[in-house]
């Protein structure tokens, strides 16, 4: 018993070792391992790709601006809070906070009616 030189878990007699060379289905795995940077005979119907058309662009820009906390919560009634100023600034920002409130209550109070 021979051993092949293409799979070494193809075991066969002496006089049919010849023909099996020439036959072994490993044989392409082989070549294939040797010649690592030819291109395959042909493409495998699962390596072949299909390529779906598509307008849709995800690189471009959004339809949407994006996001502005300060306009955003400018109509809310959100207490909003001012860190660091001086003592009379502080003041301020909450007198102007205090009025920001009245008009928004207002407004709402208006469209109810
Ligand atoms: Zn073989």
């Amino acid at each position: 018993m021979l051993r092949c030189v293409f799979n070494t878990t193809h075991l066969i007699k002496a006089q049919e070792f010849q023909s099996h060379l020439l036959s072994c289905e490993s044989r392409p795995d082989f070549d294939r391992f040797v010649i690592a940077d030819a291109l395959p005979a042909e493409l495998s119907a699962a390596d072949q790709i299909d390529i779906i058309q598509c307008k849709e662009d995800w690189d471009a820009e959004p339809v949407v601006e994006s996001y502005k906390p300060e306009s955003h919560i400018t109509n809310k009634l959100i207490m909003r809070r001012l860190t660091g100023g001086s003592a009379s600034v502080r003041r301020e920002f909450r007198e102007s906070e205090r009025k920001r409130f009245q008009n928004i209550t207002e407004v709402n109070q208006d469209e109810s009616m």
